[in-house]
């Protein structure tokens, strides 16, 4: 039964990681905290930074526009 639940997670983490992987920089600011660094959730986080892509994609966008304003790095909003 959980079997599809189990691969889409599965498939769901390689993408992350391939999505953490191919983006150096994150990885090089970021240390795992157990929980997500863009919404604070640490629910299932462990040692991952983000929960999903979104969320990993959102801190990114923040962050580049951190970058462009000149303002300190980013750290958890909330
Ligand atoms: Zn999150």
């Amino acid at each position: 039964m959980a079997d599809e639940a189990d691969l889409a997670f599965d498939s769901e983490q390689r993408y992350l990681n391939h999505a953490l992987a191919t983006r150096g920089q994150r990885s090089r600011i970021l240390q795992p905290m157990g929980s997500c660094h863009h919404c604070g959730n640490t629910d299932g986080i462990a040692d991952r930074l983000f929960c999903d892509v979104d969320c990993a994609s959102d801190w990114e966008y923040e962050h580049s526009l951190r970058s462009r304003l000149g303002l300190p790095a980013a750290t958890a909003l909330h």
